[in-house]
């Protein structure tokens, strides 16, 4: 098999306040792939990306990303920092936490200016994500004046036009009216189809076939429970019982009824 993009061995991150997010996890990410991270909340799954995105570093194990050792140290080298940055784009579920330019056109050339792209390229990256995304409309309005789905839009944008090859998404149906939470699925498809790596962490269930391949499962003990197919690992209610995916109510109401309901919101 390939060489995964990135390996993760034995990781452990604990919280300089002493809260514990992650233990003992190990995992591959190969290139292509679009995966789910799924898992109760508090189960580590944003600390999980962070990693991934060289924004928390292990207290034990490593990282391993694109061949190389991702640490505190090497991402102090500025030209594996760089190298790194335009690979790995991640989308924040807080959309406020991303966006910081007195315009959406600004936003989302802001990367690409950060990359040192001539004028003519930052100008063809920015105006070919306004038109795939469909933001004409708002590109001189300042940001923070948009509504949360708009604001979902052009963090998007924001990371986009910076092409990397792996975007992380974190929870980014939440808050999402059902029109712009579809869009965005579609979205994840078309960028996973266009060849991009995708991790989405997400406690939404219901968008977790559309979106992954294969999902990895946090515990509420901070470790991997279950990584499988996707279909495989929602169709097993005692591991989702167990990692608090769903309670007691729903699987009580599955195994009585039939899996009648399982799809009712599809
Ligand atoms: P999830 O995204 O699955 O909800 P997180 O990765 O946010 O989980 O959190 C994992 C654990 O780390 C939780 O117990 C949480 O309370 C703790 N945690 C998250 N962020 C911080 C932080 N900035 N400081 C201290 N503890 C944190
Ligand atoms: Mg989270």
């Amino acid at each position: 098999m390939a060489e995964p993009l990135f390996q993760l061995n034995n990781v452990t991150y604990h919280y300089p306040t002493g809260e514990t997010a992650l233990e003992g996890i190990d995992l591959s990410i190969y290139k292509g792939e679009k995966v789910a991270l799924l898992g109760a909340n508090g189960s580590g799954k944003s600390t999980l990306l962070k990693i991934l995105d060289g924004l928390l570093f292990p207290q034990s194990g490593s990282l391993i990303a694109f061949g190389e050792t991702v640490s505190e140290q090497t991402l102090g080298n500025e030209a594996f920092s760089f190298a790194f940055r335009r690979r790995v784009g991640f989308v924040f579920q807080n959309s406020d936490a991303q966006l910081f330019n007195s315009s959406v056109w600004d936003e989302i050339a802001f990367g690409p200016v950060q990359l040192g792209l001539e004028r003519e390229e930052v100008v063809s990256r920015v105006e070919g994500v306004i038109a795939m995304l469909e933001l004409d409309h708002l590109k001189n309005r300042p940001p923070f004046k948009l509504s949360g789905g708009e604001k979902k839009k052009v963090a998007i944008a924001s990371v986009l036009s910076i092409n990397p090859m792996v975007l992380l998404f974190d929870e980014p149906t939440s808050g999402l009216d059902p029109r712009t939470q579809r869009w965005l699925v579609n979205l994840i498809r078309t960028l996973n189809d266009a060849g991009k790596t995708i991790i989405t962490a997400t406690h939404d269930l219901e968008i977790v076939d559309q979106i992954a391949d294969r999902a990895v499962v946090l515990g509420e003990d901070h470790r991997i429970a279950a990584t499988g197919a996707v279909e495989e690992v929602l169709g097993d209610m005692d591991l989702l019982l167990r990692v608090n995916l769903i309670d007691e109510e729903f699987h009580r109401h599955l195994h009585g009824d039939g899996h009648k309901h399982v799809h009712a919101h599809g």
